[in-house]
């Protein structure tokens, strides 16, 4: 015997939405612990997501070292010209 919450009342929390999901095996869902499949997806979705933020700075800070946007090669250009006039 498990004496577990979800093993007592048959029902254990969807991760994503908080809605009771019946634990035993003839009435949940095929996408269990979740309580459907949309549940499911947003909760990988949602790993993915910090994967990628993750990802993607690393890569982003490999970018900005070699490429910058028109607009900040302009201001860079605009900056050196002002320094240019004080110094020269
Ligand atoms: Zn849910």
């Amino acid at each position: 015997m498990i004496h577990t919450l979800a093993a007592m009342t048959g029902y254990t929390s969807c991760p994503t939405c908080a809605v009771q999901v019946a634990v035993c095996a003839e009435h949940r869902p095929s996408t269990f612990p979740f309580c459907s499949q949309r549940c499911r997806n947003l909760d990988i979705a949602a790993w993915a997501d910090g994967t990628y933020v993750v990802e993607g700075r690393s890569l982003a800070l490999q970018e900005d070292d070699v490429v910058m946007s028109d607009d900040e090669y302009a201001q860079l250009r605009q900056r050196a010209a002002v320094l240019r006039g004080r110094h020269g």
